[in-house]
């Protein structure tokens, strides 16, 4: 076994490969940018190397500074994590160059499998099934749409050299298609730098089943089943599950043999991910009736490999370096066994109801599910921050993810949305009330699962509070009486706003709850206290603070548990329903500069200008995109606000800009 090994990446996966490295007696190096000086991932190592600037081509894509750490400190090996360097088979050269273990696959696997259209060439010849479609090396135009019509539509077209959800179009129509074809391959040649294409049958409602595989170097070859990543945004996993709902042990040995076929065809050696797209003839209710087809392979760890950790038993980072290290397969196949059910959630710093808007900030409250442990269990929890540090723009909008295991999937998904309810983030906006919204679905909780639950669901989804108005207004009222009774316990003589000592027996508080004002009044009498929301009916309010921060809440007939967060004048209430923000407007400051109004058009968040689509001059109608921006592995359409004409155009594709930067100036139009 390696005494030590560089890990050559940064946040959650950092520190997940230094958990086991550590377990296993393996000394560990971590690199870091500007912005990741004091991250976890840095502390998580047992020595660390400055690897240059904030941004990842500056930092952890600069791999000759990686590989000179890892000559400098004496380490064997490098672990490339997932994302960056993981599948750069120059890197794996250099490595092996270098002479270093690259943990990963041999550079030629990476190379077959880099392309999706060379890879679907291969696994043709491996006889792996494919989607039907045209991946051919010819990219005449004519050729392609005539063999979209052959495939008939819709159709999707994807970026060969795509990846992480980006480079695809989905073209409904014949007429549609060389628009979307243009469009994709501008896409891919910014992107990605190649915009060769292939052209696939487009499959109605599939699902998303990968396959777990891992080869050593001594022949053999095994599967560690699968998991079932259909619920998506953007092409993206939200969460991830293994075993696959209804998959009967026939389909699983077919398409675990399948993948192992792929891996084998390509020499494969460590853990990989064949992503097969699952197509549902029979609907739900006939899971023997489906079909699976090839759609890449991972050559990497993937970020949802701890669901497979949990139904199989095994510490794949800990496959991973035996592998590396020259050792076989710990198990063979016929030693592997599927046990119980776990499910991922990825806790992502983005805005669900703004069309997952990544979000940037300070994790002023970050509380974890209590038992969480960062280790195997019923309840895991993987991160790479810690209460007060940022989420910056400079990586990926995830924060952590939450793994929990049960003995069925009923079970895991009740272990699941209570771990949830009970990770508190205050400083920015996450996605965790919305996966809980997931969870609660019909459509997730009866197992009917297919790459559109997302859109299906869509009115439980977004824009919902499951805590309602009264209880917010109960909870933002009880943290107030709350504070005042301690700093008149703790001092007597202080009157914070001391209505009880001046004989005041009700108080009003004006509050803002979901952008409409609400006006609660508190009145204070004999036998406990009594809440009137705006113009209803008053009634009874009991707060008891309970030791471990929550207060127990009764009011209007309901109760709940619930903790309360205030930062500035917004309060943070997490019950065992929902979470809600509600604001106390008389501590509120009106200093609103009225951004975004008057015809400015400003960045919402940091990132790069990916394409402008107007030019000064241009008349603009409401709604209609203007600009395209990308940030933290997302694109964003900046639409207008109000039908007008561009005065001027700021910034250009390419350009860097700040949060707040105006991109484009708005005029109205003269009547
Ligand atoms: P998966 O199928 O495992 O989700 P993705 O292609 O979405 O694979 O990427 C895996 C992970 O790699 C992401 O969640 C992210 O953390 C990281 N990653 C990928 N591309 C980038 C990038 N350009 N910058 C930073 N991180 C990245
Ligand atoms: P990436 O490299 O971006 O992960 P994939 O080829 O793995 O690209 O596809 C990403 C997602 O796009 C899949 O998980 C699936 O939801 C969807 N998808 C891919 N191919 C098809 C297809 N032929 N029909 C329908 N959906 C597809
Ligand atoms: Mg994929």
């Amino acid at each position: 076994m390696f005494e030590k090994i560089l890990i050559a990446n940064r946040g959650e996966i950092a520190c997940r490969v230094a958990a086991t490295a550590r377990r296993m007696g393996v000394r560990t190096v971590a690199v870091y940018s500007d912005a990741d000086a004091h991250a976890k991932h840095v502390l998580a190592c047992d020595e660390a190397v400055h690897v240059g600037g904030s941004a990842p081509r500056d930092s952890y894509l600069q791999w000759q500074r990686i590989i000179d750490a890892a000559r400098a400190t004496g380490a064997q090996a490098i672990h490339p994590g997932y994302g960056f360097l993981s599948e750069n088979e120059d890197f794996a050269q250099a490595c092996q160059d270098a002479g270093l273990v690259f943990i990963g696959p041999p550079a030629s696997a990476i190379n077959a499998m880099g392309l999706k259209a060379e890879s679907k060439r291969l696994m043709e010849g491996a006889g792996v099934p494919l989607v039907p479609g045209y991946h051919g090396a010819d990219q005449d135009l004519a050729l392609l749409r005539q063999q979209a019509d052959r495939i008939g539509y819709p159709v999707l077209i994807k970026a060969s050299a795509g990846g992480g959800g980006k480079g695809m179009r989905a073209v409904e129509r014949g007429e549609d298609f060389d628009a979307a074809l243009a469009s994709c391959k501008r896409e891919a040649i910014n992107s990605f730098g190649d915009d060769a294409v292939l052209v696939e049958k487009y499959v109605q409602r599939p699902r998303h089943i990968e396959i777990q595989v891992f080869a050593d170097t001594h022949g053999h070859c095994v599967y560690l089943f699968e998991r079932d990543c259909s619920v998506q945004r953007r092409h993206q996993k939200v969460l991830e599950e293994a075993p696959a709902p209804g998959l009967t042990p026939a389909l699983r040995r077919q398409m675990g043999e399948a993948a192992v076929a792929a891996a084998r065809a390509v020499g494969y050696v460590g853990a990989g991910t064949v992503e097969f797209i699952v197509e549902q003839p029979g609907g739900y209710e006939h899971p023997e009736q489906m079909k699976f087809y090839f759609m890449e392979m991972n050559t990497r760890l993937q970020v949802e490999h701890p669901v497979t950790e949990a139904i199989t038993g095994q510490d794949l980072v800990e496959w991973q370096l035996r592998v590396a290290a020259g050792q076989p397969l710990p198990l063979t196949q016929d030693e592997l066994l599927i046990d119980g059910h776990a499910i991922e959630a990825r806790i992502c710093a983005e805005n669900p109801d703004k069309d997952f808007l990544p979000a940037t900030g300070t994790l002023h409250v970050y509380r974890k599910p209590p038992h969480a442990a960062f280790e195997f269990g019923a309840v895991r929890f993987d991160d790479g921050v810690r209460e007060g540090d940022a989420i910056s723009p400079f990586y990926d909008s995830m924060i952590a993810k939450l793994i929990v295991w049960g003995e069925t999937r009923q079970e895991a998904l009740a272990k699941l949305d209570a771990a949830l309810a009970a990770t508190h983030i205050v400083g920015l906006q996450t996605n965790v009330q919305f996966l809980r919204h997931v969870l609660a679905s019909d459509s997730f909780a009866q197992a009917r699962l297919d790459t559109a639950l997302i859109p299906r669901e869509r009115a439980q989804l977004f824009q919902q509070d499951r805590l309602g108005r009264d209880m917010a207004v109960a909870a933002a009222v009880a943290q107030t009486v709350l504070a005042e009774r301690a700093a008149e316990t703790s001092d007597p003589f202080s009157r914070t706003d001391g209505f009880r000592s001046h004989g005041v027996a009700s108080r009003r508080v004006d509050l803002e709850y979901r952008g409409e004002s609400v006006v609660a009044k508190l009145r204070y009498l004999s036998d406990g206290l009594q809440l009137q929301v705006d113009d209803a009916e008053p009634k009874p309010l009991s707060l008891t603070a309970l030791p471990d921060g929550r207060i127990d809440l009764r009011y209007g007939g309901a109760r709940e548990l619930v903790q309360v967060y205030a930062l500035g004048e917004v309060e943070h209430v997490f019950g065992t329903r929902g979470a809600v923000q509600i604001t106390e407007l008389d501590t509120l400051s009106r200093a609103d500069e009225g951004a975004g109004e008057g015809g400015r058009l400003t960045a919402p968040m940091p990132g790069k200008v990916v394409s402008i689509a107007v030019k000064a001059g241009d008349k603009v109608s409401k709604g209609q995109p203007l600009a395209v921006m990308e940030a933290m592995k997302m694109e964003h359409t900046i639409a207008a606000p109000q039908d007008g004409v561009v005065d001027e155009v700021l910034y250009a594709p390419g350009d860097q800009v700040t949060e707040g930067a105006e991109l484009l100036r708005l005029g109205l139009l003269s009547k």
